[in-house]
């Protein structure tokens, strides 16, 4: 015996009727009655919440024995419910589209979730490729009992929870009703009961175990970091679920001496004085057990802090592996001193000096020499410029070729 009949009489259906006959009963009323079809807003977000209360074993069951009143101001947020078009759209799919013509539903089993897994690599793996085998622990359906925990026809739905593996105790709490849920007991929580002695040896009932699987994951030249690697259908079994996909994501490391933009690679390098001045040369060690033996011909200066190119010496682009550009930033490293005597050789060399700027007779001139910062003029600077080469750390900031 129920206590009220007013959400079954709503949707026109007996205290009797099934999940199935409720569900049909909504669908047409809501059909008949949805605002977009002209139909009164009220009724249908009554029509809503009904179904909404019998769709829900617990809900239901509450209102059986108690009416409304028992779902208002219980726990839970029971009073709130949801918007009418939401659960609308969650039931028979996208709500517009169900307007569009035929149902869109989704068919088939329901999907697993994804595993998402990140793993590091390092440049040198992207430039070069590389196969990494990753091993994950996954749920697999037991074979033994494929997957039904026990033998054939022996597992039941537990009627003490009606399958939904909890139950929704009443509890007086002063003047309020309050609802507890609480794992079913017969069942343990899974909505199921099996006679122990016919239950699965392999999986214990569990339906699933635990394996090891190693997954050999191809990462191509060129891959960047973002970029996603898929094993379709590897993630975790489960009785009744298409499993997911195991997704890989690629997340680059930080490399000491290449910094990486899309196919292109920058790095810097170090040349003294004289090479900067007069030629030499220098070399980077490149990713790939290679280095890079780079000419710098007599007659061409280098500034200090320009920027050269070396063409084809970049990444591979992914798939086509064609390679990009290297980009090199050049510091000249100063000597700390010259003799004296050969600062006549410069001024032979070099353009003649600059020469100093004049003012008119009404600016007054000081005669001032340069000193050297103390430590707190010093931390005034502080801008990663090097004041002096004795105190230069050389923190880790910037990446540096490899030079000789
Ligand atoms: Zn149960
Ligand atoms: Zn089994």
């Amino acid at each position: 015996m129920v206590k009220e009949t007013e959400y079954y009489d709503l949707l026109g259906v007996s205290p009797e009727a099934g999940d199935d006959e409720i569900k049909k009963a909504y669908r047409k009323g809501a059909l008949k009655n949805h605002p977009d079809k002209g139909g009164d807003p009220e009724l249908f977000k009554e029509l809503t919440h009904a179904y909404e209360v019998l769709s829900d074993r617990n809900k239901r069951e509450v209102y059986d024995v108690h009416g409304k009143a028992g779902l208002e101001g219980g726990a839970g947020g029971m009073g709130g419910g949801m918007d009418p078009q939401d659960l609308f759209s969650q039931l028979f799919g996208g709500g517009g589209g169900f307007f569009g013509g035929g149902s869109s539903r989704p068919s088939g089993p329901r999907r697993g979730k994804d595993l998402v897994h990140r793993i590091s690599v390092t440049l040198e793996d992207l430039y070069k490729g590389k196969v990494q085998k990753l091993a994950l622990s996954k749920s697999v359906i037991c074979k033994t009992c494929e997957g039904r925990g026990g033998k054939k026809g022996a597992v039941q739905t537990c009627t003490s929870c009606r399958g939904q593996g909890v139950k929704v105790m009443l509890r007086q709490l002063g003047p309020m009703m309050q609802q507890i849920q609480q794992p079913c007991n017969e069942c343990e929580g899974t909505g199921e009961i099996m006679n122990p002695k016919d239950r699965c040896k392999n999986c214990n009932g569990k339906k699933t175990l635990s394996e090891r699987k190693v997954l050999e994951v191809h990462i191509d030249k060129g891959m960047k970091s973002g970029q996603q690697i898929k094993f379709a259908g590897e993630s975790d079994q489960a009785p009744g679920i298409q499993p997911g996909d195991v997704v890989i994501v690629l997340e680059e490391k930080p490399h000491p001496r290449f910094q990486r933009n899309g196919d292109n690679l920058f790095c810097e390098a170090e040349i003294d004085l004289l090479t900067a001045l007069g030629g030499g040369e220098f070399a980077i060690e490149h990713l790939d057990e290679r280095a890079l033996h780079v000419t710098i011909v007599p007659g061409e200066i280098i500034k200090p802090g320009a920027t050269k190119v070396i063409s084809g010496q970049g990444m591979p682009s992914y798939r086509h592996h064609e390679l990009g550009d290297l980009y090199v930033r050049i510091n000249v490293k100063f000597p700390d001193s010259i003799p004296l005597d050969s600062i006549p050789l410069l001024e032979n060399a070099l353009p003649p000096r600059k020469e100093i700027q004049k003012f008119g007779k009404k600016v007054h001139v000081d005669e001032v020499t340069l000193e050297e910062p103390n430590d707190r003029q010093r931390r005034t600077v502080q801008n990663g410029d090097e004041m002096d080469e004795d105190d230069d750390e050389r923190g880790g900031h910037g990446v540096q070729c490899a030079q000789q």
